[in-house]
């Protein structure tokens, strides 16, 4: 059996500073469960002495039970010169009443002498007091010692003095922080070699990304013998963030021989990520290692053919492994051996040379040459490909759609409402809605209209919204392409639609996007 590593994520403390995050309590409640299903051993989840709104969050966590995590609460050591008793942070802490707490201490003599104005003798005090009161409370406790290495680069002795202190205060993991993200791999192992001959508790690692490497450098404590991970889940936090454990845990698990998650939880790994994206409201980034929608593309020709022969080819990892999918780019070049993997996913029979493949490979053609792409947009190529081969019965029918631009001229952005009526097997249902722009007017009609008969349309939302106007090389009318990038909160999905008319293109993208859903979910379901 592999050597655990325990993977403390602060999405909801450290991830919350980032600029653009503003989690409600419900969020984080959210952010919980997600994490827990994945079996992420701690959550730290707020700072109770400091923050109002996490109290309230403390408050309500308590009634939810929790599978797998630790719930941390995070603080600092006691103020100087007072009892621990007294100190008003410490008792916002135990009120929580989470299993396990994190508490910040100083190790760099610079920022206590000259930040926080107290001796060096009484800041130890301040440690090991704080850790052996939490311990009498029961506590699972870890120590941040904040700018570890920038004071252990300054004053080796007494940075290690602090981590003494947090050892005979009974602390159970001592986590090293790099608060500026300053420090550089080679430097990191350097150290936490050094400082884990001189300690006998385990070691943790808190890295920031101020210089792009966050992650290589929890890679390096991990080798030099750290044995707690800290970060946050898509690298949010502060300034450029902190260390991606979305990266990290499939690093240490699947190339350095690390227990950090279940099989079956490191394969939640992608959706988890798109949950927690959407949770922040940020979009995820294609190019995010692992969880990325690009991470496992493949795009050129060569590529594509190697990737088919054996996957090892082109891929570091199996994106299965980490809940991800191979995507093959449909472009132009690629030509039949990419369009016959997808047309296999609904027909095993067919192959390069069936009719059937060459009426798919003739209808992409003719759509390309109208000004359709469908790299990007694999879910609208499943889609034509089910309807060429007469597999595809659409799941309802727009039988009508009008819209109306309101020329307001009020301070409001110029509003639309749009009426659609849609037909499912018969019955007939119309609806109006108001957006900000004719096409977010049609999108939440369309989508209320279909809730009636479908209530999981519910769970999609718009993540992107491209529109590029196509040369056309005719010049009389140019032409519109409107990608759509669409969410469930589970997968990510892109649809195309092409037109000399932007709504008309919309419609089409936006169309498919429902459609792409509610196949998905059937597909689903059959499994
Ligand atoms: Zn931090």
């Amino acid at each position: 059996m592999s050597e655990k590593i325990l993977v403390f994520d602060s999405t909801l403390r450290d991830g919350a500073q980032a600029e653009g995050i503003s989690f409600s309590v419900e969020d984080k409640i959210r952010v919980v469960e997600t994490l827990d299903k994945m079996g992420i051993d701690y959550i730290e989840a707020g700072n109770p002495g400091s923050n109002p709104k996490d109290i309230e969050f403390f408050n309500r966590i308590k009634g939810i039970h929790l599978n797998h995590a630790k719930l941390v609460a995070f603080g600092s050591t006691r103020r100087g010169g007072i009892a621990v008793e007294d100190d008003a942070n410490l008792k916002a802490i135990l009120e929580t009443e989470t299993p396990a707490v994190a508490i910040f201490g100083k190790s760099w003599t610079f920022h206590i002498t000259d930040i926080i104005k107290t001796t060096l003798a009484e800041n130890l005090k301040m440690i090991e007091e704080t850790m052996a009161y939490l311990k009498t409370q029961g506590k699972d406790v870890t120590f941040d010692a904040e700018h570890f290495f920038d004071g252990y680069k300054n004053d080796p002795a007494y940075a290690i003095e602090a981590l003494l202190a947090a050892q005979e205060g009974g602390a159970d993991c001592l986590a090293l922080c790099d608060t500026n993200g300053g420090t550089l791999p080679y430097e990191i192992e350097e150290i936490v070699t050094d400082v884990r001959q001189k300690l006998r508790i385990p070691l943790g690692i808190h890295c920031h990304n101020d210089s792009g490497l966050a992650v290589a450098n929890s890679l390096m404590a991990v080798h030099a013998g750290a044995r707690q991970v800290q970060g946050t889940f898509l690298g949010y936090g502060e300034r450029c963030g902190n260390a991606n454990l979305a990266t990290i845990i499939p690093n240490l698990q699947l190339k350095m021989g690390f227990h950090c998650l279940a099989d079956a939880e490191l394969q939640k790994l992608t959706s988890s990520a798109i949950r927690i994206a959407e949770i922040s409201n940020y979009a995820l980034t294609g190019r995010e290692p692992f969880v990325g929608k690009s991470a496992f593309a493949h795009k050129g020709g060569m590529h594509i053919d190697a990737v088919m022969k054996n996957p090892a080819s082109f891929e570091h990892v199996s994106p299965e492994a980490v809940g991800n999918e191979r995507r093959i780019l449909m472009s132009e070049v690629s030509g039949r051996s990419t369009i016959i993997q997808l047309i296999n996913e609904v027909d095993p029979s067919l192959t390069k040379k069936s009719d059937e493949t060459t009426r798919v490979m003739d209808r992409i053609k003719e759509l390309e040459y109208q000004g359709y792409q469908f790299e990007g947009a694999e879910s609208s190529v499943k889609l034509l490909i089910r309807k060429e081969l007469g597999m595809h019965k659409p799941f309802f029918t727009l039988e009508d759609f009008k819209t109306i631009g309101e020329q307001t001229h009020t301070k409001e952005a110029l509003s639309s409402s749009a009426v659609v009526k849609i037909n499912v097997d018969g019955q007939s249902e119309i609806n109006a809605a108001e957006g900000d722009g004719p096409v977010n007017a049609l999108d939440k009609a369309l989508r209320k209209a279909l809730e009636v008969f479908y209530p999981k349309i519910s769970e999609v939302r718009l993540t992107d919204f491209k529109v590029r106007v196509i040369d056309s090389k005719s010049a009389t009318a140019s032409k519109v392409r409107v990608l759509i990038e669409s969410s469930d909160g589970v997968d990510i999905w892109t649809n195309v639609g092409v037109s000399t008319d932007i709504i008309e293109a919309s419609l089409i993208a936006l169309i498919d996007s429902i459609e792409y859903k509610l196949l998905n979910d059937e597909e689903r379901e059959n499994k």
